[in-house]
C-alpha cells in the first residue's frame, strides 16, 4: 500500500500549497469556523493547520490515515479512473507517505485529546494522549524527505509561500464566514476576520483584491430560474496587468474558457475593451455541472453551456449598464 500511497501522493501532493489545500478543505468539511495555518521554511520544513472543527475520535485516528481503497491501483484502467475522479479519501494517506505527519484531535464529547504519528514508509500509526482543545491540528514535517526528486523540485520559500497565499485568498473570498490566518516562520502574513455583513465582506475584498478594486467595485446580483450570480466587478481604476479575477461555481474557484469568454463579451458589449477585476460567484443546480473534471485544474463542464454563457453575459451587461448611468 505504501507504493500506492506514494503514487497517489504524486498527484495530490505537488507542493506545500497542495498539502495546505487538502488539509484546510478537511477543516472546512469538519465544520470549523476558524483555521490557522503556520508555515516554516516555505512549507518544506513544517505545515501546521489548526482548526476548531468537530474533531476525530480516538478510534478513528489511525483509520483517517489509511487509504480507503488500495485496490484502485490494481490495473491500468483503474489508474485512469482515479485520475479522472480525483483522490477522495486519499489525502491524508498520500501526505503521510511523503512526510512525517502528526494528527492531534479532540471531539467535543471526548475528555482527552489523542495524537497519532505516521512517517513515510513506516505506516504503523502510534497513538498517545495529548493536550488540545476541541478540534484538530495536523502537522506535516519534512515534506518529501523520502522522495528527494520531488524535494529538489520545490521552488524558493518565497515562491512556495506565494502559492499558499494565493490559494488562501481564494478561500477567503468564497468563505467570508471563516476566520483564517497564515504565518510564515513566526511572522503573521494574513489574518481574515469573519465578515458578518457587506461592510465586513468589503474589508475582506480589500485585503485580497486591494484598495483600487474596492474603490471601483460595482456590486452585482442577478437570478434567473435556478441560476444566480453575485459578486463585484471593477469598473475603472488604475490600469494593471494583475487585476484580481476570481470566478466561483458553487463555491469552487474555476478557470474556464467559457466563463472567460462570457466576461470578455459582456465588457465588449458595454464598450469596454479592457477587462478589469472581478470576483463572481455563480450558483447552479449541482446536477447541471461536473466540477471534478480534474482535481487540480479548476475546470468545469456545464451540461447546458450555452445557457450558462448567455446568462453570465446578460447579468454582467445589465449590471455594467446600470453602474454606468
Ligand atoms: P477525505 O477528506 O476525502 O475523506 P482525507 O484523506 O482528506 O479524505 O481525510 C480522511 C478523513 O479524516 C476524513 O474523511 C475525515 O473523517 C478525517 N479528517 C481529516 N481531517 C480532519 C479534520 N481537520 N477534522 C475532522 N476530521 C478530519
Ligand atoms: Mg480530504
Amino acid at each position: 500500500p505504501q507504493l500506492a500511497n506514494q503514487i497517489a501522493a504524486g498527484e495530490v501532493v505537488e507542493r506545500p500549497a497542495s498539502v495546505v489545500k487538502e488539509l484546510v478543505e478537511n477543516s472546512l468539511d469538519a465544520g470549523a469556523t476558524r483555521v490557522d495555518i503556520e508555515i516554516q521554511g516555505g512549507g518544506a520544513r513544517l505545515i501546521r493547520i489548526r482548526d476548531n472543527g468537530k474533531g476525530i475520535e480516538k478510534e478513528q485516528l489511525a483509520l483517517a490515515l489509511e487509504r480507503h481503497a488500495t485496490s484502485k491501483l490494481a490495473s491500468l484502467e483503474d489508474l485512469d479512473a482515479i485520475l479522472s475522479f480525483g483522490f477522495r479519501g486519499e489525502a491524508l494517506a498520500s501526505i503521510s507517505s511523503v512526510a512525517r505527519l502528526t494528527l492531534i484531535s479532540r471531539p467535543k464529547d471526548q475528555a482527552q485529546a489523542w495524537q497519532a504519528f505516521a512517517e513515510g514508509r513506516q505506516m504503523e500509526v502510534q497513538l498517545q494522549p495529548a493536550a488540545h482543545p476541541v478540534g484538530t491540528t495536523i502537522e506535516v514535517a519534512d515534506l518529501f524527505f523520502n522522495t528527494p526528486a520531488r524535494r529538489r523540485f520545490l521552488k524558493s520559500d518565497k515562491t512556495e509561500i506565494g502559492h499558499i497565499d494565493e490559494w488562501l485568498k481564494r478561500v477567503a473570498l468564497a468563505r467570508p464566514d471563516i476566520h483564517l490566518s497564515l504565518s510564515h516562520n513566526g511572522k503573521l502574513l494574513r489574518s481574515f476576520r469573519p465578515a458578518k455583513d457587506e461592510k465586513g465582506y468589503r474589508a475582506r475584498l480589500q485585503q485580497v483584491c486591494g484598495k483600487d478594486f474596492v474603490a471601483h467595485a460595482l456590486a452585482i446580483q442577478c437570478q434567473h430560474d435556478d441560476l444566480s450570480i453575485s459578486g463585484h466587478l471593477q469598473l475603472g481604476g488604475e490600469p494593471s496587468a494583475h487585476h484580481p479575477q476570481y470566478f466561483y461555481v458553487n463555491g469552487r474557484l474555476v478557470r474556464d474558457r467559457l466563463i472567460n469568454h462570457a466576461v470578455k463579451q459582456a465588457f465588449a458589449e458595454c464598450g469596454r475593451d479592457a477587462i478589469a477585476g472581478y470576483v463572481l460567484m455563480l450558483q447552479i443546480d449541482p446536477a447541471q455541472v461536473d466540477v471534478n473534471v480534474h482535481p487540480a485544474k479548476h475546470e468545469v463542464r456545464f451540461h447546458q453551456s450555452r445557457l450558462v454563457h448567455d446568462f453570465v453575459v446578460q447579468a454582467l451587461v445589465s449590471a455594467i449598464n446600470q453602474g454606468q448611468d
